[in-house]
């Protein structure tokens, strides 16, 4: 059994060398025992920049006037569903900056009851931020099954030095967010991210637990990658190199799934800012799901979150998994087994 109390948690984030490769092993295995042993892909469609969110740490936020903002058609979206669907990856992720309006909720709507009906296959997870309760009943009354939110941090302290101190950045909001959607039906994702400034092995820990309290379905972890064009970039001297923030971004995604053995885990894109071989480390350490971006490529550069690397072909991504005996779970919708043992 693995001990997830917090002084464990901490024990366990912070290991490295022989130690951590012990943990991270430890966690693929669980992995293969409780959520399959195939890796799951999603399609991700980042269908707008346009945000109303101001966050220190990332590069659309609103007050980057650097940024060039787009939203796609709808066609472009619904051609990435195709494509989705062509290439059999069994699920597509509609992600955008922060807006809530009836614009977006009668397009997102649409959207989806078009995906549905056109690709009844392909199972549609949404990542647009904290929305009314009644936005996320429409998007899930049209035929969305899942639903990631990250957190970013439980830490009130830490969240607060990352985001501006108004109403429209609330923690609290956003936990409640958290709630609403869970209690409505969706598959519940959150996460974090990994190496943040003043945080500590400890608010991690308590992220973990965090989750494990929300009893989510599934998360995304990613290591944080400094944003030239963000405040937080002021900060860069005091994070951690970016091998140590790939140990603890790994370390972190074999504790969750050592604590939540059956959910679904998503590598980051960010990953692979930190190392080119980012991804396949946290399949090695835990992790079940890999993101495709079929975001067109005009538009890739402007929806910059964080200092983006040569984009490594996912093409690639998927052929090194094989060789390393990993099987893809093509054209499989990969709903988390923890949501449906809760369904039990
Ligand atoms: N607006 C939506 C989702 C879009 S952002 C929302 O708020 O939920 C998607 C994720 O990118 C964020 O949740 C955050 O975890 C990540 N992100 C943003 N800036 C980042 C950075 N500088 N480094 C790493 N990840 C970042």
């Amino acid at each position: 059994m693995f001990d997830s109390s917090k002084q464990a948690l901490i024990d366990a984030l912070s290991t490295r060398h022989g130690k951590a490769h012990q943990l991270w092993q430890r966690a693929y295995n669980a992995r293969k025992e409780f959520s399959g042993d195939k890796i799951y892909l999603r399609g991700l469609v980042e269908f707008s920049n346009i945000c109303a969110k101001d966050c220190y740490y990332c590069g659309i936020r609103k007050s980057n006037t650097l940024v060039q903002r787009y939203k796609l058609e709808r066609e472009q979206v619904l051609a990435a569903a195709a494509e989705a669907d062509r290439r059999k990856l069994g699920s597509i992720t509609l992600q955008s900056g922060e807006v809530c309006s009836g614009e977006i909720t009668d397009f997102v709507e649409d959207i989806i009851k078009t995906i549905k009906k056109d690709f009844p296959d392909l199972r549609v997870v949404l990542s647009c931020g904290e929305q009314s309760k009644e936005t996320y009943k429409t998007w899930l009354k049209a035929g969305a099954n899942r639903y990631l939110l990250k957190i970013e941090t439980s830490n009130q302290h830490l969240y607060a030095k990352l985001h501006p101190d108004d109403n429209n950045h609330s923690l609290k909001h956003r936990i409640n967010c958290l709630h609403t959607l869970g209690e409505l039906g969706y598959q519940l994702g959150s996460g974090i991210m990994v190496g943040l400034p003043w945080q500590t092995s400890a608010i991690i820990a308590e992220d973990i637990l965090f989750f494990k309290n929300i009893n989510i379905d599934m998360c995304g972890i990613g290591p944080f990658v400094e944003h030239a064009e963000t405040p937080l970039y002021n900060n860069k001297e005091e994070l951690l190199s970016y091998d140590e923030r790939l140990v603890l971004t790994l370390n972190t995604i074999a504790c969750i799934r050592l604590s939540m053995p059956d959910v679904n885990i998503a590598a980051a894109t960010s990953l692979d800012a930190l190392n080119p071989k980012g991804k396949e480390l946290a399949v090695s350490a835990g992790a079940n799901v890999i993101m495709i971006n079929l975001t067109p490529g005009e538009e890739r550069p402007n929806y910059a979150l964080y200092q983006r690397p040569q984009e490594s072909l996912d093409k690639d991504i998927l052929s090194e998994l094989q060789k390393y005996g990993e099987t893809i779970a093509y054209g499989q919708g990969g709903d988390s087994k923890h949501f449906q043992n809760k369904q039990k």
